[in-house]
């Protein structure tokens, strides 16, 4: 069932657990996910970057999203990952999505409190969430110097001026695959946390952190993970082995049979290291 990203998220904060956000590209990818949420119980986020509506179309990506969502047996949020500009997340809007994000990270404090206050406005009058981002969810070495990580009181201040649902802070982890040890910052977490009244935080950039330290990261206050790059690369795996057996195969669905075998065990585990399993809150 698809259902609104403001109320999955007040639940989410209110049981203490993360809602698990997996990206697709492609109904393969959807089914994958969708199966592994439904077997466990647990209510998710199928969310579309600017890079799938690019590769897909954003008719395609939206069609299959709606569809599948609505489908579901637990409660499905779609979401836009990194919205960058107002009109992507004012289509969004528009077209079905329940939650979206004004990423207005790159620009100084007042121009991203502005421009996702512009959102939230509109997007609050559909029950639609909005995610914003505030600090540096990194990146390259030699950023740190001048501590990119969120700041407890700047991110009270976002969350009072702007009105967003969710913010994605940065503690540590990066996007894509990393270079050299994760180190995230628990006890920045905490004071965010604390310093925000418990509102929904959000962390990107988990693929390969051990288990245990996105659970840590949960139990601190995290209220949403994203998770990528970990699941596209077991499905690739897969297509490799599949391959590598039957050079000759020409059936599409008996590589992407494995494809998404894979990719549903990795969902499966990223939804027990959010606790989100059996929170479907569906009857
Ligand atoms: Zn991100």
């Amino acid at each position: 069932m698809l259902v609104s990203g403001i109320e999955a998220l007040r639940i989410a904060a209110e049981g203490n657990y993360a809602l698990p956000a997996i990206n697709y590209i492609n109904m393969e990818h959807l089914q994958a996910i969708l199966a592994a949420a439904e077997e466990l119980r647990a209510p998710i986020v199928i969310q579309t970057s600017q890079n799938a509506i690019d590769y897909a179309g954003f008719e395609y990506l939206r069609d299959i999203g709606v569809g599948a969502a609505e489908r579901a047996k637990v409660p499905v949020v779609l979401h836009l990952d990194h919205g960058k500009d107002l009109a992507l997340n004012m289509r969004c809007l528009r077209y079905g999505w329940t939650s979206i994000m004004m990423d207005a990270s790159l620009r100084p404090f007042p121009e991203n409190v502005a421009a996702v206050r512009e959102v939230t406005r509109a997007a609050h009058c559909l029950d639609i969430a909005v995610e914003a981002e505030l600090g540096f969810i990194g990146g390259k070495e030699g950023d740190a110097a001048n501590d990119p990580y969120t700041l407890p009181e700047e991110a009270k201040r976002f969350f009072d001026e702007s009105g967003c649902d969710s913010l994605a802070i940065a503690v540590g982890t990066q996007h894509g695959l990393y270079h050299g040890e994760v180190k995230i910052d628990y006890r920045r977490i905490r004071d965010i946390k604390q310093a925000v009244g418990g509102r929904p935080l959000v962390l990107h950039g988990t693929s390969f952190v051990p288990s245990q330290m996105v659970r840590e990261a949960i139990d601190c206050g995290i209220n949403k993970v994203n998770f990528d790059s970990e699941l596209k690369m077991a499905g690739m795996k897969a297509i490799r082995a599949f391959l590598a057996e039957n050079p000759d195969a020409y059936d599409l669905r008996k590589m992407n049979r494995p494809m998404m075998a894979a990719m549903k065990e990795v969902a499966m585990e990223k939804i027990r290291i959010c606790k989100a399993e059996g929170k479907s809150w569906l009857k």
